[in-house]
């Protein structure tokens, strides 16, 4: 945590290359698409608008913002390949999360790793009946007439339909939402809710990550 750093996408890649120097950062300007951009292929410099970002340089280091959406990071075993994924519940609604893995696979890989990290979780994640409806009813939880999302469930069960074997997906069962001292929750800080990093690549990967705000 960082007091008065701006949580801008800019704002956290100039951050980010300060506390890792020399090294190839990538930061999304996050649009709740489905849009999973290549690292290879953004212009030195450029921040897309995407919601995705897979490298085929494990050097490179991809960070993902978020406070209370699902931060999702892939890597494989068999080449060097890794991912990462902003999925909240429209990114999840589009399949972001399928989507990045069968990009994964169709560049060759099949031994797929998956870190689920910490998001809002179904005990204080109320949503509309607009948004359950979009969900199965596996991942909508009922209490009165109000409803809850699994946002961590979900993007595990497009983990499971894309694929990937239950052992190899990690899920961090911490909800952001209930731990104020540990995680940024947009759902409990509103506006003034910092951003969680959620980082693949470099020297190593971290999860949860770093915090800013
Ligand atoms: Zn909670």
């Amino acid at each position: 945590m960082s007091e008065g750093l701006s949580i801008s996408p800019e704002s956290v890649e100039a951050w980010l290359h300060e506390l890792l120097p020399g090294s190839r950062i990538y930061v999304l300007d996050q649009v709740h698409s489905d849009g999973i951009v290549f690292a290879e292929e953004v212009v030195p410099g450029d921040i897309p608008s995407a919601d995705g970002i897979i490298s085929r340089d494990t050097d490179a280091v991809l960070c993902i913002r978020t406070a209370d959406c699902v931060p999702v990071l892939l890597w494989a075993d068999d080449m060097p390949l890794i991912g990462a994924v902003h999925a909240g519940w429209r990114g999840l609604a589009k399949g972001i999360v399928k989507k990045g893995i069968k990009l994964m696979q169709s560049l060759g890989a099949s031994a797929i790793h998956v870190g689920i990290g910490p998001c809002i979780g179904i005990c204080c994640y109320e949503v509309s009946k607009d948004v359950a409806d979009v969900f199965g009813p596996q991942e909508v939880v009922h209490n009165g007439s109000a409803m809850y999302l699994d946002l961590a469930g979900a993007a595990l069960s497009q983990c499971l339909e894309a694929g990937v074997r239950e052992h190899m997906v990690y899920k961090i069962n911490l909800c952001t939402s209930c731990h104020p001292g540990q995680f940024f929750s947009y759902r409990r800080d509103g506006d003034a809710a910092g951003r969680n990093l959620s980082l693949i690549g470099g020297k190593s990967w971290s999860l949860p990550g770093l915090q800013v705000g």
